[in-house]
């Protein structure tokens, strides 16, 4: 899940502090969150003391049995708190719930949830107008989802990957991710019509009809009922309220 540490600049101390405000501009943000995404160690020290996390999970001990009902409970409420923040456009905050939120999971060595919390990672990034990162979370995400063996998810995944690429008019990557549906169409717990609307991605991607806009509706349709998603940013860190 982590890929290579950026480059030796590390924001200093007052800097992730007003990150944690909310009072970084767009290119501060930037640099503060390719840290933050790319689990800079150093970085991560200090916006532990910041957030006052405790110790790295590390250090932890093996959950006992009694205690497993209890973390569950927690990351679960945390995890659901990212999601709740991004949607608020509230990009630093649900980057510090996620980060509390994956050292529950890790201790209680849940895949599929740190994978889960790999794909808000792309969200998250994306709020923050850092699509690099979001790009690299999603493209975890849709690997880690398929290792899990859940297709559902992995084409979720896949689809923020291919509306982030539209946004960006790389047509052919878009293509060559079309090109690869067999992965998620051979999983077993594809749910009913997701496969479907992936076919129907493909076909969009081969005549180069794939934009923003229809990928989006796409998107809706291969999401669970019930389960709303984060609006897409404009790089302001601010959500636009019109879905
Ligand atoms: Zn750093």
């Amino acid at each position: 899940m982590s890929h290579d540490q950026p480059e030796d600049d590390h924001p200093d101390p007052h800097l992730l502090a007003r990150f944690m405000r909310n009072a970084a501009d767009a290119p501060e943000r930037r640099r503060v969150v390719r840290h933050l995404l790319a689990g800079c160690a150093r970085c991560a020290a200090v916006t532990r003391q910041l957030w006052d996390l405790g110790e790295p999970p590390v250090r932890q001990p093996v959950p006992q049995e009694r205690d497993l009902p209890r973390l569950r409970e927690d990351a679960a409420a945390l995890h659901q708190e990212a999601r709740r923040l991004v949607e608020a456009g509230r990009g630093p905050e649900a980057l510090q719930a996620l980060q509390r939120a994956r050292r529950l999971y890790q201790r209680l060595g849940d895949g599929p949830n740190l994978v889960r919390l790999r794909h808000l990672e792309g969200k998250i990034g994306e709020a923050l107008g850092v699509p690099g990162e979001a790009e690299i979370a999603f493209a975890d995400a849709r690997r880690g989802f398929l290792l899990e063996g859940l297709g559902g998810e992995a084409a979720e995944a896949l689809l923020d990957l291919a509306i982030l690429y539209a946004r960006q008019g790389r047509s052919l990557e878009i293509r060559a991710l079309a090109a690869d549906l067999m992965p998620i169409l051979r999983t077993r717990d594809l749910r009913q019509g997701v496969g479907a609307a992936l076919l129907f991605f493909r076909s969009l991607a081969e005549t180069e009809h794939a934009t923003p806009e229809a990928l989006s509706e796409i998107s809706r349709y291969v999401r669970p009922a019930g389960r709303p998603q984060a609006a897409p940013a404009d790089g302001t860190g601010v959500v636009n309220s019109s879905r």
